[in-house]
């Protein structure tokens, strides 16, 4: 049976205004003011006084647990199905982090898939932090074109002591069969970079791109609100026709090194020049949020999906005028950046993924994915 959302004050991730979203099976049938259904048979959800986004599109996630920085007993956990839903998070993106040892890309895959059969709308990398990347079939290009939840290679470290220090020619050969790997299976092929606190910061991107026939957004940059160095060449990036990743996730000790929060990151960008729709935020969840002094670990927490809907809530709470812009910086940015044609918009022809927030209790009361719900008032099903 189809359903319709009434009364929703709608973020398409722009301003719509006050729509009716008409859900047909898995996809977004029609929006606009009133539509005539001429007595068909319909569940009808009321979300008066309620605002209502697309899914979060979260590029960066860690289902299978990530770091797990200064022994075994830091190991980050798993990141559950309820979890992910109660965050508004839709498309979890799933990647190996710092510890490709222990944690496999079959476990991964296992993971996303149990996303998947759970209602979720949930991809993957294929590699790791290393290179040369690990692979599900022996060969970048082939896992990204043959395998269904593969999008792309990531996240690949560099800037960072616990990369493998890729050259320039490490990190092109890798785009380059990332991307034609995507060009086969009609994907991204997008590689995601982690960049850490070293001073070469974004060069090997530049220089990887300077030189090869590769395009800006072969590399996708994430924690570029670590410090303010990295912040001001990811913004050039942009500028250049990259896309560029805010990191939401964070621990007081980063924002006293100098990380700048990822609202902020998100504000100062676009007055800064940054094009507004190759920003995008993720939330790292799963990820561990190491604390060195000197070289030396001092603590260790892990990053959970929860940041991202926090994101969206404060910006309703401080910024209402610039909420639209953060909208789009969790959902239709990052759909455009990884190539995901269906996701991130409410439109006709889009996929259901669509949240539905209290405006005055400033709570998530419904999450929707490929039209069913996996949240409804506020209980995960
Ligand atoms: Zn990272």
């Amino acid at each position: 049976m189809p359903t319709l959302i009434t009364n929703a004050e709608v973020f398409g991730p722009e301003p719509l205004g006050r729509q009716q979203i008409l859900i047909d099976g898995s996809r977004i049938a029609a929006v606009a003011e009133d539509i005539d259904l001429k007595g068909a048979e319909l569940t009808t959800v009321d979300a008066e006084g309620a605002y209502v986004t697309p899914g979060f599109v979260d590029a960066l996630t860690h289902p299978c647990g990530g770091g797990g920085e200064g022994g075994f007993q830091n190991r980050t956990a798993e990141v559950s199905f309820e979890t992910f839903v109660g965050a508004g998070v839709t498309s979890p993106v799933g990647a190996l982090g710092t510890d490709s040892i222990t944690r496999s890309l079959d476990v991964l895959f296992g993971n996303v898939m149990q996303l998947r059969r759970q209602g979720l709308a949930a991809l993957m990398y294929t590699g790791s932090y290393r290179v040369p990347a690990n692979t599900l079939t022996g060969d970048v290009a082939r896992d990204v074109t043959l395998i269904d939840p593969v999008i792309g290679v990531g996240e690949v470290a560099i800037a960072d002591h616990r990369s493998s220090q890729p050259t320039i020619c490490e990190l092109r050969r890798l785009a380059a069969d990332a991307r034609l790997g995507g060009i086969i299976g009609g994907k991204s092929g997008v590689v995601l970079v982690h960049v850490g606190d070293g001073r070469d910061g974004l060069a090997r991107i530049r220089e990887a791109i300077d030189g090869s026939e590769l395009p800006a957004r072969s590399f996708y940059p994430t924690h570029a609100n670590r410090n303010r160095r990295l912040f001001e060449e990811a913004v050039e990036f942009s500028a250049r026709g990259g896309f560029i990743d805010f990191t939401a996730s964070t621990v007081p000790e980063f924002i006293d090194g100098g990380e700048l929060p990822a609202l902020q990151a998100l504000d100062e960008a676009i007055r800064a020049g940054a094009p507004p729709e190759r920003l995008t935020i993720s939330s790292d969840a799963g990820g561990s949020l190491p604390v060195y002094r000197d070289g030396e670990l001092t603590g260790l927490t892990a990053a959970a999906p929860d940041v991202m809907l926090d994101t969206l809530l404060e910006a309703m709470e401080r910024a209402p005028d610039d909420f639209a812009t953060v909208v789009a910086a969790l959902t239709r940015n990052p759909a455009d950046a990884l190539g995901l044609p269906r996701k991130g918009r409410i439109a006709a022809g889009f996929d259901a993924d669509i949240l539905i927030i209290d405006s005055n209790s400033r709570a998530l009361s419904d999450v929707l994915c490929g039209g069913e719900f996996l949240m409804r008032r506020g209980t995960i099903h």
